[in-house]
Parts: C-alpha cells; structure tokens; sequence
C-alpha cells in the first residue's frame, strides 16, 4: 500500500505524540528526590531503566547487607525500558540465527540460560507481585514472502535439535490463528516469549527494589567517574556518591567510560497503537492466543494485542541520525508513522478505518553483533552492559548478573561465555559511521525485496562479523 495515500494518512488523524504505556497510569509510583550532597555506598548503579534495576534488586537479593544506590538522570524508566514494545524474549543474541552465526559452539548453553533468564523473570514478578500484564503467550514469527519459509523451517530443526520446543506452521494453520492474507508459513515458539506492560514492569522492579532498601536518586545525572583511591566517586548534578563499585547501565546515552562509546550507535525505532478493537474487528481477525507477532524479513515488524485489545505495531523502518545522537525531536516520525500505517492494513485489511491514536520513537543502542557486550574499568570496579539492540526487556536481566559476576570478581558458567569476554568489532568513527549504516540498511532493504540475496557488501560484512540491525 502506498504510504503518501490519503485513505492509509487519514487513521493517523486522530494519533497523539503519547506513550500508550504512560496513559494516566494508576500504578505509575511516585517520583524520588535527587541526590544533594554526598552520599556513600557499597554499589552504586547509573541509570534507571531495566539493566540499572535489575542490578540493583540482583545485588541485595545476593547480599541484603549490601548498601545499593541508584541515580537516575531523569526518572525510572524514561529509556526504553518504559517504551518498548514488551516483548520478553528468552533470545539472549537477538534471535536465534545470529547467536549461531556468531557462537555456534555455544549456541546450546546460551540458549538454555537465555530460557532459565525467563523463568527467573516470571518467578521474580510473582515473587514480588509485580502488576506488568506478564502473559507467556509466546511468538509467532510469520514468512510475508516465500524466500523466507525455508529460513523458518532451518531454524525449527536447528532450535529443536538444541533443547528448544518450536513448531513449523503453515500457511493454513498459521491464518487459522491470525487471519492475514500476508502470511505464507510461520515459527511457532509457545513457551519463548512472554508479553508484559513494559513501564509496569520497569516500575514493579523499581517498588521490589526499593522494598529491599536501594534508594534511588531521580533527576541526577552521573556526570563523571574519579578513582578515589579505595573507591570511586560518582560526580552527580548536585551531589557525589562513594562507592566500592560502579555499574553503569545507561544504554544509549554517551558512557562515562569513553572508551565503550565507539561499540554502540543510538537508532531509532517507531510505534504506532490502535483504539481498541471491537469485539468485531478482533473476530475479523482472530488471535485468541494473543501471541507477539513479528514477520522474518531482515527489516521486520513486530506487534501485539494491549491489555485492553489495541494493538500495538512497531518495527521496519529504523533511523541512525548523523552524529549518533539522542534528542527528544527524533522520537516523533511522521513519515515513519505513515510507512507503518500501510504495512499495517497491508497485513490486516480487514482493519480498514480503524483509528491510531498513539504514537512515538525510543532509541536502540545497536551494537554490531546486535547482542550485549560488557565492559570493566578502574581496575575492575567500574563495569557496563551495552548493545542489546532492540531486544533487551528480558536480556538485561541477564546482562546485570553477568554485570554483577564481573564487579564481585565472580568466575561464572555466564562470565565463561566468549559473548561476555568478547567485545563486538567497533563502529568507524563519523562521517564513516554515518555512511556504514546507511549503506548496510540500503542494502538489507533490496535484499528483503531480492528474495533475500544479500549482495557484496552485505556478504562482507557477514564475513567481518559486522553488521547492523534494530
Ligand atoms: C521503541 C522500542 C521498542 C522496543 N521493543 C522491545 C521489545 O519489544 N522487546 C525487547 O526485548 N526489547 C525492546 N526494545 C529494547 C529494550 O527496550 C531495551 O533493550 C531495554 O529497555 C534496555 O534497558 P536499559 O536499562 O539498558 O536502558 P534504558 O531503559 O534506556 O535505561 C538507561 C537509563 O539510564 C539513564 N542514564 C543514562 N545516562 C545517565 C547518566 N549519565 N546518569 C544518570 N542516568 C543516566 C537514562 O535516563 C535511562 O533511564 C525496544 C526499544 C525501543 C526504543
């Protein structure tokens, strides 16, 4: 469908610049003071979305007796954490293929603790009863194009020959539960991904946190790190914390330890929400499992059904502006939010005058394996989790124990990994950077419109072990 067509532009008519996770929220908790003056601890944690977080409730689960604190430059969950599409995976490597592609070996170990990850989040939300909307519903990754199904039906035998339990459907079985005429064939996978409200979430954790004692400083941004001899300083807006550890969990937002900055590259990507459905229109088009949807192109979509049956539909058409920056103008995209729309009744027709009435952008922190990667300085006191590009609500929990392990001098099966000793392949600095990414995603845009044929520079890249994904 064309995107410029008045008939598609005119079910944005009615959408608002607004987080649909933020709507007059009941269980949005209250905000908490800054930090003024000086302050010690036994760890301090930078950053307040999920990583920052589970960091904190990790780290007083393991030792109650440890003094933890939280700055968080804005308020809990202003990241992604409080704006992403919800989708808790247990992939660890951003999908199954590219963990393969880059840990084979491995592959079978990252797989059952990216498992055992989700069962601990489960576990932890009913533990702390966390109110998140946390349905196991599981995903549905569907072929749009047939150079896609034999990719799908690989990945089932591989992922089940490696302790996974995921299903190949075809077209018929596939539309019987969600009725597309897009949809040639898909993976099922019933028990991999749970579907959660994600600032409910990020709040939940918040609450469990401070039940444990972690206090958290909103609105004071960690301004520097300075080796204070047997411990560090956190400079904060107004104040310092001392502590004897330091874990930086700030995602996208330039590191305080420069030399990470250079791994991670802050992209764009977009959402759109419908008004809830009517109980017609959610006939016409099925869904009673209420699974995470995504579609196996290289540049994909991603989209479920909300608590009150909108549906939410983000994905494809992601954005590296020049200068990696992260600024407030970016997360509005007109033209984005219009390419978005005609996808959507491309894929469900039947929706045909249904009204979006939310809308917004959050930034990525891709990296060039498109999994995380971590990162010690100050001897070891100091450390960081980055680059989970775009599939982080669940992996974070992993990437703070690791985070954890690595600042306790722990040796673990998790810090063993060759994902945890192993840094990705850094980008180029600008303009390159700039030039690499565009041309790598022009790139992957004429394969998913070739049948899939990557050309030579795309087969380079996968060669350097380089590439770029959202
Ligand atoms: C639109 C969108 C959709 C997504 N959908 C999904 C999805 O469905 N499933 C999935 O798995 N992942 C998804 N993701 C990715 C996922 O949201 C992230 O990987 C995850 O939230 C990262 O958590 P984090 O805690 O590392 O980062 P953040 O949530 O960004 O937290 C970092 C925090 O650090 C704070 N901070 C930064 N610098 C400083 C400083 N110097 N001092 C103090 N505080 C600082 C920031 O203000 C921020 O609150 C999506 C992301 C976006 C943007």
């Amino acid at each position: 469908m064309d995107d410029k067509d008045p008939s598609i532009l005119r079910h944005l008519r009615d959408v608002q610049p607004q987080l649909w996770w933020l709507d007059e929220d009941p269980l949005e908790p209250a905000s908490h003071s800054a930090l003024i003056g000086d302050t010690t601890a036994d760890l301090c944690v930078v950053g307040a979305g999920y990583s920052g977080l589970w960091t904190a409730l990790l780290a007083k689960e393991r030792d109650p007796s440890r003094d933890v604190v939280v700055v968080e430059q804005r308020e809990t969950g202003a990241g992604a954490s409080g704006r992403n599409g919800g989708f808790c995976s247990a992939s660890l490597t951003h999908g199954f293929g590219n963990g393969m592609a880059r840990f084979p070996k491995e592959m079978a170990t990252i797989e059952r603790l990216g498992r055992e990850n989700l069962d601990a989040i489960e576990a932890t939300i009913a533990r702390y009863g966390i109110e998140c909307d946390f349905e196991r519903t599981g995903e549905i990754r569907v072929a749009v194009a047939p150079w896609q199904l034999a990719g799908l039906r690989d990945e089932v035998a591989a992922r089940n020959r490696m302790g996974d339990d995921v299903e190949y459907l075809d077209a018929d079985e596939v539309r019987s539960r969600i009725h597309s005429p897009t949809f040639l064939g898909a993976l099922y996978d019933p028990d991999g991904t749970a579907l959660v409200d994600p600032a409910r979430l990020v709040w939940g954790l918040e609450r469990a946190c401070i039940s444990l004692g972690v206090r958290i400083y909103e609105g004071t941004k960690a301004d520097r790190l300075e080796d204070g001899g047997d411990h560090l300083v956190v400079h904060t807006t107004y104040g310092t914390v001392r502590a004897h550890r330091v874990a930086l969990a700030t995602n996208v937002f330039p590191s305080l330890v420069r030399s990470a900055r250079k791994y991670v590259a802050p992209v764009y990507d977009y959402t759109l929400v419908t008004e809830p459905l009517t109980s017609e229109q959610l006939a016409s088009i099925g869904w009673a499992g209420r699974e995470g949807m995504s579609d196996a192109g290289f540049q994909f979509h991603y989209y479920r059904l909300t608590s009150d049956n909108s549906i939410l539909w983000g994905g494809y058409d992601t954005v590296y502006n020049y200068g990696g920056r992260v600024r407030l103008e970016y997360e509005v995209r007109a033209e984005t939010y219009a390419k978005l729309a005609a996808h959507f009744l491309t894929t469900f027709p039947q929706l045909e005058g249904v009204r979006f009435t939310h809308a917004w952008g959050g930034a990525i922190d891709t990296c060039s394996r498109f999994s995380p990667f971590w990162g010690r300085a100050f001897g070891g006191r100091a450390a960081y989790v980055l680059g989970f590009t775009g599939l982080g609500v669940a992996s974070t929990r992993f990437g703070a124990a690791v985070m954890l392990d690595l600042l306790d001098g722990v040796d673990s099966e998790l810090t063993a990994l060759t994902m945890v000793r192993r840094k990705p392949l850094p980008f180029p600095p600008e303009p390159l950077k700039y030039l690499f990414i565009r041309l790598t995603q022009w790139s992957i845009d004429r394969a998913d419109r070739n049948d899939g044929r990557r050309n030579a520079w795309l087969r380079l890249m996968d060669r350097l072990g380089l590439g770029f994904d959202s």
